[in-house]
């Protein structure tokens, strides 16, 4: 096992196993077969990845989405793993690339989505490589009890009889029992060790509410615990999503709309948006999630009830996969229940597979009505056993006070049959409510039993009575009957009080409360902490933009919040964080130690003065140091590489101090970065075209110039032109001078 450390350590930077990773990684290193169930975030890759590390030849990853191989490939690759995924979108050139790579066994791991793998030509390739271990991801794909059927996962089948020397894996995060024994007799895994971890993500805090103006208890929510933080907000339309969209960018959110009606390259650019940039909102339906592996969403907020317990976890897990404190809020109603149901009988399903949906919303509308521990009844559902409530679920930080509902529920029931189990909910309420409209006389409702009889509970109360019946299953909804509401047999019991019912007191408007048991996060109390945090942070988004990737696969804000508390001055002390492996030091320490020390350096100097090392005025602080050691350094005649070798630091850190110098008008241009003068002025007008100040103007130019200037060159143009036009003092206004683009 002590190779396998070595690799955590060297490669991936932690220094020891979690869970169940160190047991099967020893089980496939030794050649055996293993089904895997483990939470998101539970670190399932790390246990095929170092496997394919220890073993000789290339371990195939068989996985269904092709955004989610190109975020795994560019990970690896930042860890310096040899990584690639083939797929269909690849040019013919970069596809004999890999496939030549893969001959001369020169690949640790190779991404292939199922399809491609089984084709003739993709089959007898591999059989002439040396192949270490397959994997196969989102196993639970190949079982039609799951909640994401994909055929063509069921030929997967065939890899026992084609590489039975091979040892193989499957892998998912969601699965209950007869999900697992389908995907064991599917992918004939009858050997394989099983390694079933927990489902509990005690990262996650899960909070239900019932439904009263949801526009405003997400805004509460977004404004008071998740400011400035990215999250997912489910709708189940696609009008919805449009809706609720514009209506967050008009409260002053950067939020975009996802769904399947959307054009592929507006789809691309919203989720490229979304995984790229910081604080983003996406508002989607559930077309969008799989596939998305950004670890740094805050929080899931759902405007519609989801269909069952599966799809709600698989959703609200794609919260805190870093392990931060996150929110997984949900808010409900009557009309989604209607709605649901009706969708659910109308649908082509068989009447076996409609039973079974049927089973899963009940159990869905269970969790939403339980008074108890949220987390204990969710976990039950897959078999789980939480042994004391959770103390990070709304009903454990909150508990709710109930009420004995019995006889509203007896007075609900009975109006419901006295009207001839005809009527809707509306209906229903203004009976009990006592409403003389003319409706109510037409069909002489105001004479039967129970007219007014429920004017003790206001219209809200009822709803929420209703609401419970139909969850519990005591009142089903006629949908052919446009909504009419029926007595179920489970009725009887309550009208005859022999069952008592008890329901929860409707909230007032709910307080939105961060995490009660708060772990490491990312909002610090410290100014200077946090200050320093969105420096680091800024940082990252820099070099991720240079390299076109997404910031997390630099580091994780896990690692940077450790950075912040634990301050490494030294390379060795960086290398000592959770997440910096060999490889990124390397890469990517100066950068960071940079920005640590010119925090460490701000405190002591200034007596604890806040000192926001990303804003820089150019003279007095700590990073006027850097700028005038840059300086010096140019004038002896170095270079941008002379000086990033001399000082540690990246190139693109030293053409970050060119640019600041060029902004000030201390350098010309022409000093830094001689370019033909025809390029120069290509680059200008690239720049122009961009939108010169806007935001992103440098990464449209960047992409607009088909990559080949980076980023931090254009940033020293952009400099160069501003400052050029404050000494003109020209009509064209500069933008300040501590403006940046991000
Ligand atoms: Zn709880």
């Amino acid at each position: 096992m002590s190779a396998a450390l070595e690799i955590l350590e060297k490669t991936f930077g932690y220094s020891e196993f979690r869970g169940q990773q160190a047991e099967v990684i020893e089980r496939l290193a030794g050649g055996g077969d293993a089904l895997v169930i483990m939470p998101t975030g539970g670190g399932k890759s790390l246990c095929y990845q170092i496997p394919a590390l220890l073993r000789p030849g290339c371990a195939l990853v068989v996985s269904p989405l092709i955004a989610l191989m190109q975020d795994q490939v560019q990970a690896l690759r930042q860890l310096g793993v040899r990584a690639a995924a083939l797929n269909s979108a690849l040019p013919a050139q970069a596809q004999r690339q890999i496939e030549s790579a893969l001959q001369d066994g020169e690949l640790d791991l190779l991404y292939l989505a199922p399809e491609r793998l089984l084709q003739p030509r993709t089959l007898a390739m591999l059989e002439a490589a040396e192949l270490a271990l397959v994997a196969i991801d989102e196993a639970h794909c190949v079982s039609q009890w799951g909640h994401d059927f994909r055929p063509e996962y069921l030929q997967l089948g065939e890899l026992a009889t084609r590489f039975p020397a091979v040892p193989r894996v499957a892998l998912t995060a969601t699965a209950d029992a007869p999900t697992r024994r389908d995907i064991i007799a599917r992918l004939q895994l009858g050997d394989a060790a099983q390694f079933i971890a927990g489902f509990d993500r005690p990262n996650i805090q899960y909070r239900i509410v019932a439904k009263d103006n949801p526009r405003q208890q997400l805004l509460r929510l977004l404004r008071e615990a998740h400011a400035g933080d990215a999250g997912i907000v489910y709708c189940l339309s696609r009008k919805k999503v449009e809706e609720t969209a514009a209506w967050l960018c008009a409260q002053g959110f950067d939020a975009l709309p996802y769904h399947a009606g959307l054009a592929a390259a507006t789809r691309e650019a919203n989720q490229t948006r979304f995984i790229r940039d910081e604080g983003v909102l996406m508002v989607a339906t559930i077309a969008f999630g799989m596939g998305i592996d950004k670890p740094n969403v805050r929080f899931v907020a759902h405007l519609d009830l989801p269909k069952s317990i599966e799809a709600y976890y698989q959703e609200t897990g794609r919260a805190g996969r870093d392990g931060l404190p996150a929110t997984a809020w949900l808010a409900w109603g009557l009309q989604d229940v209607i709605t649901l149901r009706q969708m659910l009988e109308s649908g082509e399903a068989s009447d076996a597979q409609k039973r079974v949906e049927r089973h899963k919303l009940e159990a869905m509308l269970g969790l939403c009505e339980v008074t108890g521990c949220r987390r204990r009844a969710l976990l039950a559902y897959f078999g789980d056993q939480l042994a004391e409530a959770c103390g990070n679920c709304d009903n454990c930080l909150d508990p709710p006070a109930t009420w004995d509902a019995t006889e509203a529920a007896q007075k609900a029931l009975s109006c419901v049959y006295r009207t001839g189990q005809r009527f809707g909910v509306n209906y229903l309420i203004d009976v009990l409510r006592g409403s003389d409209d003319e409706r109510m006389r037409r069909f002489g409702h105001q004479r039967i039993s129970t007219f007014g009889i429920g004017a003790d509970l206001d219209a809200r109360a009822w709803r929420g009575v209703y609401r419970a019946l139909i969850a519990q299953g005591l009142i089903s909804v006629d949908y052919a009957g446009h909504g009419a509401l029926r007595l179920a047999e489970a009725a009887r019991p309550v009208l005859r009080g022999e069952r008592r019912i008890q329901l929860r007191v409707e909230e007032k408007p709910q307080r939105a409360t961060r995490s009660g048991s708060r772990r490491r996060s990312t909002q610090f109390a410290d100014a200077d902490q946090q200050a320093l945090f969105d420096a680091l942070r800024a940082r990252r988004k820099q070099l991720a933009d240079e390299q076109g990737v997404p910031p997390y696969v630099i580091f994780h804000d896990a690692t940077l919040a450790e950075m912040v508390e634990q301050r490494p001055q030294s390379a060795a002390e960086l290398g000592g964080i959770s997440g910096v492996g060999e490889r990124k030091l390397e890469r990517y320490g100066a950068d960071f130690l940079e920005l640590l020390r010119d925090a460490a350096a701000g405190r002591n100097d200034d007596g604890g003065k806040g000192n926001d090392p990303a804003s820089d005025d150019g003279d007095s602080d700590s990073g006027g140091d850097s700028l005038a050691e840059t300086l010096q350094l140019l004038r002896l005649g170095m270079d941008a590489q002379g000086i990033a070798a001399r000082r540690a630091m990246t190139i693109s850190a030293v053409h970050a101090d060119f640019a600041r110098l060029l902004r000030d008008g201390r350098l010309e241009l022409d000093d830094v970065l001689p370019l033909p003068s025809e390029d120069r002025a290509t680059v200008e007008r690239a720049i122009t075209a961009a939108g010169d100040a806007s935001p992103g103007a440098l990464r449209r130019a960047f992409e607009a110039l088909g990559g080949g200037v980076p980023l931090s060159v254009l940033r020293c143009v952009q400099a160069a032109m501003w400052a050029r036009r404050d000494a003109a003092g020209g009509p064209g206004e500069a933008p300040p001078k501590d403006a940046t683009d991000a």
